[in-house]
């Protein structure tokens, strides 16, 4: 199993985790109790969750940015890169910005997941009692099986369309954590190898090829510029258009050059 997909395998858990805690919600014998009682598991369960993946990214940006020091040394022909990769300062200033910036994403999404479920409990139980209350009252209870489904749906749904995106896509967090941390891990990868190919002198590379279905095939194996000043007539990488290439989840890497082909 790879290291995303422990990762993500943690929010599943934790997702499966709360959607059995709310299964536990009596919805025909609702107290304020017993649901502020699921609540404080809930929220001990995303508390062990933000622990776990803090650290998580605390571990693994960092090898994400090692083995984008690699792919430079590699590239640029450096004898045992093995023994001579490290992280620049200009490399550990960013693999801590990255990391701050990765769990700060991550506390996003748990904390959406709690105010989502807060939110599904409270009008549940409204609902619920209020349903309760005229079933009593009119004695019919034809209805109230349907209407209860649809409150554990609800709250289901708390869960497991928790997170919305900035272009208002829902997402399971298991999913929406996968494509963050992979995006991120990349954009860490490229800038150290970026990082460490410039302080080397090197100042253009050559987009890697994976024979690419999407957008990207056609910047596989393209040379770019790691610095905008860099002479010669190759776009600066910083500029590429992100729908294109080093979009999320993206798997292309740099493999920086000294000397670009003189015939392209
Ligand atoms: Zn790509």
């Amino acid at each position: 199993m790879s290291q995303v997909d422990k990762l993500t395998l943690a929010y599943k858990t934790a997702v499966a985790r709360i959607l059995a805690e709310l299964e536990r919600i009596d919805l025909t014998d609702m107290s304020r109790a017993s649901s502020i009682a699921v609540l404080a598991e809930v929220s001990k369960i995303l508390v062990g969750l933000n622990e776990e993946s803090a650290a998580w990214v605390a571990e693994n940006v960092p090898l994400a940015a090692r083995d984008g020091v690699l792919t430079a040394l590699t590239s640029l022909g450096i004898r045992n890169p093995e023994q001579v990769v490290r992280l620049t300062r200009l490399n550990q200033e960013m693999v801590k910005a990255v990391i701050e910036d990765t769990q700060a994403d991550l506390l996003a999404v748990t904390q959406n997941v709690e105010r989502r479920v807060r939110a599904a409990v409270r009008q549940v139980t409204g609902d619920a009692l209020r349903t309760n209350m005229a079933a009593g009252i009119n004695g019919r209870r034809t209805n109230t099986h349907d209407i209860m489904a649809g409150l554990r749906k609800k709250l289901g749904d708390s869960v497991n369309t928790g997170i919305i995106d900035a272009s208002g896509r829902r997402w399971r967090p298991e999913v929406y954590v996968d494509m963050v941390v992979r995006t991120k891990m990349a954009s860490a990868h490229r800038e150290s190898t970026i990082n460490e190919a410039v302080g080397r002198g090197a100042y253009y590379g050559r987009i890697s090829r994976h024979g690419a279905k999407d957008a990207c095939a056609s910047w596989e194996g393209k040379i770019v510029k790691l610095v905008p000043d860099a002479p010669g007539p190759f776009p600066y990488i910083g500029d590429l258009p992100r729908r294109e290439i080093f979009h999320p989840c993206c798997r292309h890497l740099v493999s920086p050059i000294r000397v670009p082909p003189t015939d392209v």
